[in-house]
C-alpha cells in the first residue's frame, strides 16, 4: 500500500530536538561493522539520517540546547533518527568532553563507544571529568567476525585499563547462533573482571532483510533470560536482559548495588517497593525517579508478605544503588487518561506484543478496561518487536483486522515513540494518516 509521506524536517530541528532531549549526536561514522548494526539492513523507505563530524563550533553552540532533561547527557545511542556511530573517532572528542563538563558540572555524561579507541591519555581525561560509558563489548572469542574488529586485543587492552579509573556499564548483543553461550559467559565474566558495574544482554533484533533474521528469529529468549539470571548469581552483578519480559508494573527491585546507600538502607533484590515520602507508588518507574530526586526518601517495602520501611541515606540526584527495569511514566499515563477520556469512552491501544501485559496491569490497576492490541512489525519484518519500530502501516493493517471483527471504539492510541516530534514514523508517514483512512481520532502516548 503507498502512504503519502511528509517531508522530513531539516537537520537543524532534527538535532535540536535531540539535544533537547539531552542526546548530543556527534558523528555517524563508526570504525566497525558490526554484523547486528542496526544502522544496515533498514527497508529502503526507512527514514534515517547521517551526519559527518560535527564542527566543534556548531557543537559548542548546541550544548547550550541539553536543558530540556534532568537525566544523563547521551552521546552515541542510538535512540533518535540520527544515525548514531562510534564517538571516539570525532577527532575533537576531548575537546568535547571538557566543554561539555564545564558547562554542566553535575550532570552524568554517559558515552556508548565499541573501545577500539581507547588509550590510556583519554582513560585519564575520562576518569579526570568523570564521564560514565556504556561499553559495546559483544564478544570477547569472534570480534573480527561479529563486530569486523582488526585489533581485537588491543581493544580487550583497552576494556582492562578501564577498571578502576571509569564508571562502565558493558553491553552484549547475544549472538548464541555464531558465537556459542560459552563466548557470551566468557565476555561477560571478562566484562566483570574488567571492572565493569553492571552488564545488559540483549536479544538480537533483526529485520527480515538481514540474512540472518531466521537464526534471530528462533533466539530462545526464556532460556536467554534464565541464562542472564545465573550469570548475574554467578557473577555477583546486575545482568539485565533485554527485553526484560515483564509483565506487571509492580515496582520490584532486580539488584541493588554492593556499598550503595540502598544496599546499607537494607533495601535486597526481590522487595518491592510499595511506598515512597509515605506515598504509594504505582510503577517501577515511579519509585526508582521519586528516589533519584530525593535527599534521604523514606522508603516502604514488602519482602515476602512483610513490610518494612527504611531510609535511603543518599544525595538529590544521587544514584541509589537501586537497579529496575524501567516500565510506565506515570505522568504521561496520566495525561493519556485524561487525553483519551478513557473513563468515558472505549479506546484501542495499540501497541507492541511486549508492552501489552503491562499496559493491561496498570489499567487493571486504574479500574479501567479497555482493549490492548499488541502489532507485529510488517515494515521491519524479522524479529523486529520494539513498540518505537512499529510504523502507521503495521497499525493499520492490526486495526483493520480488529475492525473486521465488528469492535466499535472511540478514539485510537499508538505509541508515541513511534513517532518522531512532528509525528511521522519511520517511514515519514503521519499517524494523521492512521486517522484518514481509519476514521478513527489519535491519542498519541
Ligand atoms: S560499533 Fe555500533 S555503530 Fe559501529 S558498526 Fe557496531 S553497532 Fe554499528
Amino acid at each position: 500500500m503507498q502512504l503519502a509521506r511528509t517531508p522530513p524536517p531539516s537537520m537543524e530541528a532534527l538535532l535540536y530536538h535531540a539535544q533537547m532531549q539531552g542526546i548530543l549526536p556527534l558523528t555517524s561514522r563508526c570504525n566497525m561493522q558490526c554484523i547486528f548494526c542496526s544502522n544496515a539492513y533498514n527497508p529502503e523507505t526507512c527514514e534515517v539520517f547521517t551526519i559527518p563530524p560535527r564542527r566543534l563550533e556548531e557543537i559548542e553552540d548546541s550544548i547550550l540546547w541539553l536543558t530540556g532533561s534532568r537525566g544523563p547527557i547521551v552521546i552515541g545511542e542510538s535512540v533518535t533518527r540520527i544515525t548514531e556511530g562510534e564517538p571516539l573517532t570525532h577527532p575533537e572528542f576531548p575537546q568535547i568532553l571538557k566543554l561539555l563538563r564545564q558547562h554542566y558540572p553535575d550532570r552524568i555524561i554517559r558515552v556508548t563507544t565499541n573501545a577500539s579507541l581507547l588509550n590510556p591519555e583519554l582513560i585519564g581525561l575520562l576518569s579526570e571529568l568523570e564521564v560514565e560509558l556504556m561499553v559495546s563489548l559483544n564478544t570477547v572469542g569472534h570480534r573480527e567476525q561479529v563486530m569486523g574488529d582488526k585489533q581485537p586485543e588491543s581493544t580487550l587492552r583497552n576494556v582492562e585499563g578501564l577498571g578502576g579509573k571509569v564508571r562502565f556499564e558493558g553491553s552484549i548483543v547475544a549472538l548464541p547462533f555464531v558465537t556459542g553461550w560459552d563466548d557470551v559467559s566468557n565476555t561477560a565474566s571478562f566484562l566483570k573482571e574488567s571492572g565493569a558495574w553492571s552488564i545488559r544482554i540483549m536479544s538480537p533484533g533483526f529485520s527480515r532483510l538481514h540474512p540472518l533474521w531466521k537464526d534471530a528469529a528462533s533466539f530462545d529468549v526464556d532460556e536467554a533470560r534464565s541464562f542472564s539470571q545465573d550469570l548475574q548469581k554467578d557473577l555477583k552483578i546486575p545482568v539485565l536482559f533485554e527485553p526484560p519480559g515483564i509483565t506487571s508494573v509492580t515496582p520490584v527491585v532486580e539488584h541493588v548495588l554492593p556499598r550503595s546507600p540502598a544496599r546499607r538502607a537494607g533495601i535486597r533484590p526481590g522487595d518491592v517497593i510499595t511506598e515512597v515520602l509515605r506515598r504509594r507508588v504505582m510503577t517501577r518507574t515511579e519509585a526508582f525517579e521519586l528516589i533519584r530526586d530525593h535527599e534521604k526518601p523514606r522508603v516502604a517495602y514488602d519482602r515476602q508478605g512483610v513490610l518494612y520501611e527504611t531510609v535511603i541515606n543518599k544525595q538529590r540526584f544521587q544514584p541509589s544503588g537501586l537497579v529496575m527495569y524501567d516500565d510506565l511514566d506515570l505522568e504521561a499515563w496520566f495525561e493519556w487518561e485524561r487525553e483519551s477520556r478513557v473513563k468515558r469512552r472505549r479506546v484501542l491501544v495499540l501497541t507492541s506484543a511486549l508492552a501489552k501485559p503491562v499496559i493491561e496491569d496498570a489499567l487493571e490497576l486504574r479500574g479501567l478496561t479497555t482493549a490492548v492490541e499488541g502489532v507485529p512489525s510488517l515494515f521491519f519484518g524479522g524479529n523486529i518487536e520494539a513498540a518505537g519500530l512499529l510504523t502507521v502501516r503495521d497499525f493499520l493493517a492490526a486495526y483493520s483486522e480488529i475492525a473486521g471483527q465488528g469492535s466499535e471504539f472511540g478514539a485510537v492510541t499508538l505509541p508515541k515513540r513511534a513517532f518522531d516530534p512532528w509525528g511521522r514514523d519511520l517511514e515519514g508517514v503521519s499517524y494523521k494518516t492512521f486517522e484518514q483512512l481509519s476514521g478513527k481520532a489519535v491519542v498519541l502516548a
